[in-house]
């Protein structure tokens, strides 16, 4: 590992863990984390757990599994070259996307609607929850008792009210302070790896056209270089060629605004990453090329009639499950049905978000299909 630079979180400045424990050996704190997260049974059922398209729907699209490994790729080639903690931005990368519900935004819409009562569904408090509390594996804790800093950058977004109740790791929303640069890191590590594998795989699902994403700036810039200097070049290769710049020229773009930014505001420590403005970010052209992206892909993706027919589909499975064990909640397993004795929708919200898509699709099926009887 490259040294890390003095506003990078290391070592020594850690705040730490809930419950202490003895240093690792042979490892970094941060190391210790992500492997804690590897081995946790919420990142196994990435691997079943959609975005866009629906786990069965294809073996080539991206899963939330591997999603998070591009999303972790990405943030420590950043991290790396500006001297950050490239451990850390890892372990939030893999750790940030395990509170999500089967079926991706409609599956967290839907189940946001059935909490209203008690103050909604937020993925990523949800993951919070998961490390700190629902995985269940070690003797002398819940959840995994990461160290501060990889919490910190779990909690991507919080409401106030949620805030509030959350001690230290809610305090910045409250302060209006920033997190860690590796937490920024792996945030904006998210957009440039959902922005590209969506590209890639909506056209691999046919609901894109190449023709069609011609039309985006940053896209047809990009694939006209790779015709110029492959002017037979076509099909998926093509694609491929174009994208794989495409996520390079942000990357770099990425890692050239924020040692840019570090440099003017130049922070001599991680507290002075929190008070100053966010510094992880793209340049002026660059962010507007990706937000007409985004808003291509918003319309012509997301709310594609297809897309649309699922999502429906899944809104609803998650908000029958719910009214069905809110209604008999004799209907939870039985684990989760003792655990119901003290608060029975967040329970029930529990168990329903940690569901893979297939899993909810089954319980689905064997509470409401008569011929499962
Ligand atoms: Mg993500």
């Amino acid at each position: 590992m490259t040294e890390l630079a003095p506003y990078a979180v290391g070592p020594h400045n850690t705040r730490g863990r809930v419950r202490r424990e003895a240093p690792p050996v042979g490892r970094s704190e941060f190391q210790r984390d992500r492997d804690r997260i590897i081995h946790s049974t919420a990142f196994r059922r990435l691997e079943y757990k959609t975005q866009v398209f629906v786990n069965h729907e294809g073996d080539l699209f991206r899963t939330r599994l591997t999603h998070s490994l591009e999303v972790a790729q990405i943030a420590r080639s950043v991290a790396r070259n500006l001297q950050l903690n490239e451990d850390l931005t890892e372990a939030i990368s893999l750790a940030h996307d395990l509170g999500h519900t089967p079926f991706g935004h409609a599956g967290q819409d839907a189940l946001h609607r059935c909490m209203s009562l008690r103050g909604g569904f937020e993925h990523n408090l949800q993951s919070l929850r998961v490390v700190d509390l629902l995985e269940q594996r070690y003797a002398a804790f819940d959840g995994l008792n990461l160290c501060f800093e990889t919490r910190e950058g779990i909690l991507k977004h919080c409401s106030l009210k949620n805030a509030r109740r959350l001690g230290a790791v809610g305090a910045r929303f409250l302060k209006r302070r920033r997190p860690s640069l590796e937490a920024q890191l792996a945030n904006h590590a998210d957009e440039i790896a959902y922005n590209n594998h969506d590209v890639d795989d909506g056209l691999r699902s046919g609901l894109l056209g190449i023709e069609q994403l011609a039309q985006v700036d940053i896209f047809a810039r990009h694939m006209k270089q790779v015709l110029r200097e492959y002017p037979k070049l076509d099909g998926r290769r093509l694609v491929h060629e174009t994208v794989r710049r495409m996520i390079s020229t942000l990357v770099v773009d990425l890692t050239r605004q924020t040692a840019k930014n570090i440099k003017m505001h130049a922070p001599c420590s991680v507290e002075d990453v929190r008070a100053a403005p966010p510094l992880v970010a793209h340049s002026a052209p660059i962010l507007r090329q990706q937000k007409v992206l985004k808003q291509f892909l918003r319309h012509n993706l997301y709310q594609h009639h297809q897309v649309a027919r699922m999502t429906n589909k899944a809104r609803r499975i998650v908000s029958d499950l719910f009214n069905a064990f809110n209604a008999e909640p004799r209907l939870l397993p039985p684990q989760y049905y003792a655990q119901a004795q003290t608060d029975l929708t967040r329970t029930i919200a529990d168990y329903i978000a940690g569901m893979t898509d297939r899993y909810a699709i089954r319980e689905y099926r064997r509470l409401f299909a008569v011929e499962e009887i």
